[in-house]
């Protein structure tokens, strides 16, 4: 918090639909009233483009000096002279735990994937005929996801470590390391192999309370939950660290419909109540669920959804939901 005892966010609209939905987030979140400072960064690919760099020093240093950042969404594009930047902010301020909430009528769970490690740990070596890249699985990496899941857990039963330890080493350590942290905890804890995770979260999604898993395998099964809870767009993230967090909905910048003014803004919505929930304002987070479900509830659904209105009449229903009596 900043010395005048407000919170202040870095505010990252990003690229293609980036702009539009986090523009309805910070509608969404004036309309609960809340109040914080807000930080303007403008990086992603669009500067990138522009000027031949993503994301200065100087603006990681702004976004180190705020409490946490509200994303929109940016352009990773399959560029070897590009550098995520998304990947960056992650190892820059340590957020090692994405958490994703997936709610519908069929499902109703939360992955828990570390986020640091794994595939994306960026050890690559790159040649003509070969290329390789080092997955990486640390004690101390599996043991604090895994204990960000236990807490998870303790409030919604039944954890799940996803693996696939019949084949590779690294996630043995990864699959020994959550069991006895669950152990330890007295968290109920079951082991699943991801190929079997991915099954089941088709044909039995109810099964599943809190999925605790490594990077790539967390990123793949959080898209294939968003496709079950119905679109990408509902979706929302939360990156913590101990001193720092980003929040994001997991979908991307979605080039093919950026400035139609047709994006879903629900998950950057729900982005934001994640956001209020992390900075200890519980009523407004959940004030802002209700109201996102309500609009779902009342068939207000851009098209994603089947739906035929816009992301402003979709925002425009949320927050004058809040703003009523
Ligand atoms: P990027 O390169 O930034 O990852 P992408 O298009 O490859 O972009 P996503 O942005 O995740 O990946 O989009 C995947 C698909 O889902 C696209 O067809 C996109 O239009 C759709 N989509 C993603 N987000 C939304 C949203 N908020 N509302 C509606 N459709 C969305």
């Amino acid at each position: 918090m900043s010395s005048k005892g407000a919170w202040k966010v870095a505010v990252v609209p990003g690229d293609g639909i980036g702009p539009e939905v986090l523009r309805s987030a910070l509608a969404v979140l004036d309309a609960a009233g809340a109040k914080f400072e807000q930080v303007l960064v403008e990086i992603g690919f669009g500067r990138w483009k522009r000027l031949g760099l993503a994301m200065a020093d100087e603006d990681l240093e702004t976004i180190k000096q705020c409490d946490c950042v509200l994303l929109g969404a940016i352009t990773t594009p399959p560029d070897p002279d590009y550098r995520s930047i998304l990947l960056r902010l992650r190892k820059e301020l340590d957020l090692y735990a994405n958490i994703r909430p997936f709610r519908s009528k069929a499902i109703d769970l939360i992955i828990v994937r570390e986020n640091t490690e794994g595939l994306y740990s960026g050890l690559e070596e790159v040649g003509a005929e070969e290329a390789r890249t080092l997955r990486v699985v640390t004690r101390r990496g599996s043991e604090r996801i895994a204990e960000k899941a236990c807490e998870i857990a303790a409030k919604k039963k039944r954890l799940t470590i996803v693996h696939k330890s019949n084949v590779l080493q690294s996630d043995r350590l990864f699959l020994k390391t959550c069991q006895a942290v669950a152990m330890r905890r007295g968290i109920q804890s079951e082991e699943m192999l991801v190929d079997s995770a991915a099954y089941n979260l088709v044909v039995n999604p109810q099964r599943f309370d809190v999925i605790v898993t490594t990077n790539l395998f967390g990123d793949i099964l959080s898209d294939e939950a968003a496709g079950v809870v119905g679109s990408l767009g509902l979706c929302a993230s939360a990156n913590v660290g101990m001193n720092s967090a980003l929040f994001e909905p997991i979908h991307g910048s979605a080039p093919d419909i950026a400035g139609k003014g047709i994006a879903n803004p629900l998950g950057a919505i729900r982005s934001a109540a994640m956001m209020m929930e992390w900075m200890g304002e519980t009523e407004k987070a959940t004030r802002i669920e209700a109201a996102v479900q309500w609009a779902l509830d009342n068939d207000i659904k851009t098209p994603d959804l089947g739906g035929g209105c816009s992301t402003e009449d979709v925002t425009d229903a949320v927050a004058d939901y809040l703003e009523r009596p």
